[in-house]
């Protein structure tokens, strides 16, 4: 087991290989062929990182300190690497301090939540993200339980989910916060609309689908087990998809005009001896079809890490203000 406070990826070197960026190759398709409109993440997530990077700065100067976002990884998991490589670079970016837990994947529950006791119990560390999956030996609901719900910037533990389901207020998941935000943020309208969302995973597609019908879209749920996929997303005028399976959504299951969130972060072979990263839908034969599409990378990714750092702020505020008030500090 190691612990990096450098912030650097050492599972992997994929983070390196694949693109991080929207590949040139479909903008240069939907340009050519006039295709569909591409809802990217990144110019949301600049904007929103612009505004954190003002706001940690003043944090900083208010309380004296960078507040550190620990990210526990059980074992080595390619499409997890990805992201917590993005998610690093990210702290960077708005001057957060990003703590990599690396631990083994033979780890003991036991083990797993002690190194979690630790970092609920460290007051430079302000928000905590354990990386799925976990090993099959380690019983997830025990981690969960285990992290500090005011530390559970990721919207895992039970209280948020909770808070999430009751439609208060609490940390949702980013990634599903995402999803709905891209579609606030690029101006489609949710009210009303039949919107279906492929998987029911509870850091996903099942908070997804919450916060979809917060915002008055009429939901359908789908996942491994939904006979004739396409006989539901072709229902569709929104569509988010969220199974992790490469290409499972092809043209001919969706409507003309639908609207394509595609959450899947896939690492495939490129053909050429290297990766790169696809999502769950073919974008070929989709982009005939839809209206509009997130780009895979470039779309629901960037915009996941931005809004989990407005997350941590938020914490870190909670927390300061609350040490504040505890030690009789609140005026300073
Ligand atoms: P997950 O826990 O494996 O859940 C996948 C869900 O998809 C499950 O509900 C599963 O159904 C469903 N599913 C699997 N195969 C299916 C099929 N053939 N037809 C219909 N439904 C199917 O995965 P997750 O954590 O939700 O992540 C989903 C994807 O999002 C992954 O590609 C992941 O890498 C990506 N992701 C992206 C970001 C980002 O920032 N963009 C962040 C996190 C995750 P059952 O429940 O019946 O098994």
């Amino acid at each position: 087991m190691s612990d990096r406070r450098d912030g650097t990826i050492v599972t992997t070197g994929l983070a390196a290989t694949v693109p991080t960026t929207p590949a040139p190759v479909a903008e240069t398709a939907t340009a050519a062929t006039a295709g569909p409109r591409l809802l990217a993440g990144g110019p949301i997530a600049a904007e929103i990182r612009a505004g954190l990077t003002a706001d940690f700065a003043a944090f900083k100067e208010r309380w004296g300190y960078v507040p550190t976002l620990a990210i526990v990884l059980v074992g080595a998991d390619a499409p997890s690497a990805v992201y917590l490589g993005q998610i690093l670079r990210t702290c960077e970016k708005v001057g957060v301090q990003g703590r990599l837990v690396e631990i083994g994947s033979d780890v003991t529950a036991d083990a797993l939540c002690n190194e979690i006791e630790s970092l609920n119990a460290d007051p430079a560390v302000a928000g905590i993200i354990v990386q799925m999956p976990l090993p099959a030996h380690v019983p997830l609901r025990t981690v969960i339980d285990s992290i500090d719900p005011a530390k559970d910037i990721d919207g895992i533990h039970p209280r948020n989910a909770g808070l999430l389901s009751l439609g208060y207020d609490g940390f949702l998941p980013a990634t599903a916060q995402a999803s709905v935000e891209i579609l606030k943020r690029s101006g489609i309208e949710i009210a009303g609309k039949r919107v279906v969302v492929v998987g029911r995973s509870n850091v996903v597609g099942k908070p997804a689908a919450l916060l979809l019908l917060r915002e008055h879209g009429t939901i359908s749920i789908l996942h491994s087990k939904t006979r004739d996929l396409g006989h539901y997303t072709r229902d569709a005028e929104i569509l988010i998809v969220a199974a992790g399976k490469p290409g499972l959504v092809t043209g001919e299951m969706l409507s003309p005009g639908v609207v394509v969130v595609d959450v899947g972060i896939n690492v495939v072979p490129d053909g050429h001896g290297a990766e790169r990263l696809v999502g769950d839908v073919d974008f070929e034969s989709a982009q005939g079809v839809v209206s509009a599409i997130t780009p895979v990378p470039g779309g629901v990714g960037p915009l996941t890490n931005a809004l989990l750092l407005t997350h941590l702020l938020r914490a870190a505020t909670d927390q300061a203000e609350r040490g504040a008030a505890t030690t009789g500090d609140a005026a300073r």
